[in-house]
């Protein structure tokens, strides 16, 4: 029999029920018993679930109170010296949460652990902290209570736990300084793996036969010496009275795979929607003890899975393998929203092509009933409807618009080349008249609650569109007069009308869907609902036009449009998976292109294209970089090329690494390019001296998430850091990023401070 096993459930509950007690709990309007109780439910409730499903074992460990790297970070006793834990006791919740967040109903406040991108997910997650002689105890008991309580339930468990090789390239300490490969770090394996082997027998003890040991860092290219630990420290965990289950996920491993031969565990678990191409080669390497668990539906994508086709693939395998072969998702499910049937606000047909956490355990237990032939009427039936919504998805107008479809076909003949940057920029400073370090911003202004309140008003059909078009024209005559006032030299109309910078534009163009549920875990209590894309992405019509030529009608000033670009908007929705994505993105590329000819048709000058994801689209294996920084870049390229000489072409890039990828940074050939250098201290120029980066650069002066109010002094100094690595005529004045999270009076201070210092600069340097 075919074994049917889950890598992990998302843990936030269908209706957001963990994000709400725990930020309950951090108000102190909630016990921390009554929260301990809240998790138990869900856990409850997700197991029920998962079991019900039909998956074998339930999996635990999967649950965490904000991050489950954190979770196993503080089992392993791992906590920085500046939340003063007492080495040797056992990490309490709020020393948890102290570590997350900063602070906790008690304890001392302290710095936030660092938390960043789990792979290339949206998924963000604690960081650990080691010290150059870190120690290892355990810590917490949490794992072996939730097992217990798994147990006491009446379920099968199968324990989920980051591998140790994982953990430990995913984490950081001043004694480390070279980046996460630091063969430093190695030298923590032995005692490490001494607290694991604690772990695993603790497990056994209770009864437990497998346990998933996580290890998705063996995806990546991985030095000499990481392989080689990994065949060291699984040769040592084997020894264990459980059976190990590696799991990988994200990409392939077949480019490893003499480690993966070597290694004497129980099984693997690998990702065949990533990475389909690494089936034959893993199956191949198989011991003839071990299982493979195929992750055959995908975990980081909402579409139902073609199971017919999945199941003739998967037959060759299963003859192979036998009870030997496992079905799972291909990652943990913790990527994906719970249950399709909570939305009510999407159509029949639409819905029909989806498939969330839910979905996708139904599906798994279809692909084998189908391997097996154990298809019963009931599931005949869904097949059926299954079959059909998969037949209606591949030949919907909505997904194939003919139009568009033959203009994507004669894509290539669209020029992507301007003028050379050298000869209009001048034509640009004259035509727009600019001084020697102009002045500009982000483009959110203040998002106040009574704009907040406007929107949902309007939505909810409380304000009627003329009365709404009123208010925010109101609100954008309120910030280009303010900008007028202080002196800017490049104008913002101020994105009142936006909530979030891909949603406004989705809600406008064709191909795009909402959810009213749909939400995934982005990092502990913050959840985010990605939009849909699931077919031609088409502009109907101008989205943008109307309000920033009001803003320009109002002042002689150039008004910068502001736009998101194609590989922001692609890299935070859930992307069609029926044609590559680079084609997708050529989709929204041709809809802004025509946005960007409407609005310089208006008479906007500037125009502003903001693409803060175009590095964290990279892809895991810098093999494949070069591809995708291809079509990223001649899809930004294709959105902007259209354009006179004299129109400005902007964009913006926040909380990005520009090492490695300054080549296709200055092959987009923005006019001028915004960046977040002022926490770093402009030390992020560093990538743009050393390239030469040759156009006009505005490097923040500021960090626009503290209150505080930078002075003058200090911007001027950092600029004059700035002109020291690049000419200070390719140089802008501005922010990090938009202002939308600040408050009118800090603005206002704000500002002034920084054109003060435009205006010294341009006197004494
Ligand atoms: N134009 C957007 C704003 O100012 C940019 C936001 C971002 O970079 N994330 O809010
Ligand atoms: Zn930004």
């Amino acid at each position: 029999m075919t074994v049917f096993h889950n890598l992990g459930f998302p843990r936030i509950g269908k209706q957001r029920e963990l994000k709400k007690a725990v930020e309950a709990y951090w108000n102190q309007e909630l016990s921390q018993e009554a929260l301990q109780q809240e998790g138990a439910r869900l856990r409850q409730a997700h197991w029920q679930l998962q079991h019900e499903a039909g998956v074998k074992w339930v999996p635990v460990g999967d649950f965490a109170w904000y991050d489950h790297i954190l979770e196993w970070t503080t089992t392993l006793g791992v906590v920085p010296a500046r939340f003063q834990h007492p080495v040797g006791s056992s990490v309490d919740l709020d020393t948890l949460f102290r570590m997350a967040r900063g602070r906790a109903p008690q304890g001392q406040p302290a710095a936030a652990c660092e938390m960043t991108k789990w792979f290339d997910t949206n998924y963000h997650y604690i960081v650990p902290e080691l010290e150059a002689n870190q120690s290892f105890y355990l810590a917490r008991e949490s794992l072996f209570d939730q097992v217990a309580e798994a147990q006491q339930a009446g379920f099968e468990v199968k324990p989920v736990i980051p591998g140790p090789l994982t953990w430990l390239w995913l984490s950081k300490g001043d004694s480390f300084s070279e980046g996460a490969g630091d063969v430093a770090k190695l030298q923590l394996l032995p005692a490490l793996l001494t607290v694991y082997i604690e772990i695993l027998e603790r497990l056994a003890a209770q009864g437990v036969e497998w346990v998933q040991v996580d290890e998705p860092a063996l995806v990546l290219d991985l030095p000499p010496a990481w392989l080689q630990a990994y065949a060291t420290a699984y040769e040592q965990l084997a020894q264990s009275p459980v059976k190990l289950l590696v799991a990988t996920y994200f990409e392939s491993i077949a480019h490893h795979i003499d480690t993966v031969k070597q290694l004497p565990v129980a099984g693997w678990h690998i990702d065949i929607v990533r990475a389909p191409q690494q089936l034959n080669a893993v199956v191949e390497a198989l011991g003839a003890d071990q299982v493979l668990s195929v992750g055959a539906i995908d975990g980081r994508n909402i579409w139902r899975s073609d199971l017919d086709a999945l199941s003739r693939q998967l037959q060759v395998v299963r003859a192979q393998l036998g009870s030997r072969l496992w079905i799972a998702p291909s990652c943990s499910l913790l990527h994906v929203p719970v249950d399709v049937s909570s939305e009510t606000g999407l159509d029949e047909e639409l819905k029909s092509w989806l498939s969330f956490a839910v979905q996708k355990l139904e599906e798994l237990r279809l692909l084998i009933a189908l391997l097996e032939g154990t298809v019963s009427d009931a599931d005949q039936k869904y097949l059926l409807a299954q079959r059909s919504a998969l037949q209606s998805r591949a030949h919907s107008a909505r997904t194939h618009n003919p139009e568009l479809r033959a203009k994507l076909k004669k894509i290539d003949q669209i020029s992507r080349t301007r003028t050379p940057f050298a000869e209009r920029i001048h034509v640009q400073r004259k035509h727009l008249n600019l001084p020697a370090f102009p002045t500009t911003t982000i483009g959110s202004f203040p998002q106040t609650k009574e704009i907040r309140q406007l929107r949902r008003d309007w939505r909810e059909g409380n304000v009627s569109d003329a009365a709404y078009e009123k208010a925010i024209q109101a609100e954008i005559e309120r910030v280009i007069r303010f900008q007028e006032e202080i002196g800017i030299d490049v104008l913002v109309h101020g994105e009142a009308e936006r909530n979030d910078m891909v949603e406004y534009f989705g809600e406008l163009l064709a191909g795009f869907a909402f959810t009213q549920n749909g939400w995934v875990q982005s990092y502990g209590s913050r959840c985010v609902k990605p939009p849909i894309i699931f077919g031609d992405v088409l502009r109907p019509a101008p989205m943008t036009v109307a309000w920033s030529a009001y803003a320009q009608s109002l002042t002689t000033l150039p008004v910068k449009g502001m736009l998101t670009g194609p590989v922001t908007m692609l890299q935070w929705s859930f992307v069609r998976d029926d044609q590559p994505r680079k084609e997708t993105c050529q989709q929204l590329a041709l809809a802004l292109r025509d946005e960007v000819l409407d609005l310089e048709a208006a008479g906007i000058q500037v125009i502003q294209i903001d693409e803060p994801a175009i590095r964290e689209g990279l892809p895991l294996r810098r093999a494949d970089w070069e591809a995708y920084l291809q079509w990223a870049v001649d899809c930004f390229r294709l959105s902007t090329s259209g354009v006179k000489d004299s129109t400005q072409i902007h964009t913006h890039m926040c909380y990005s690494e520009f090492n490695d990828i300054m080549q296709a940074i200055a092959a987009m050939d923005a006019d001028v390019i915004t960046i977040e250098t002022s926490r770093s201290n402009m030390e992020l120029l560093e990538a743009f001296e050393d390239f030469h980066y040759p156009n006009d650069i505005g490097p923040g002066v500021y960090d626009i998430h503290s209150p505080n109010i930078p002075q003058q002094e200090w911007m001027v100094s950092l600029m004059q850091k700035a002109a020291q690595k690049l000419p200070a005529e390719r140089l802008w004045v501005n922010p990090d990023c938009g202002l939308k999270t600040r408050g009118w009076p800090e603005t206002q201070a704000a500002l002034l401070e920084m054109v003060a210092a435009a205006r010294y600069l341009r006197q004494h340097l």
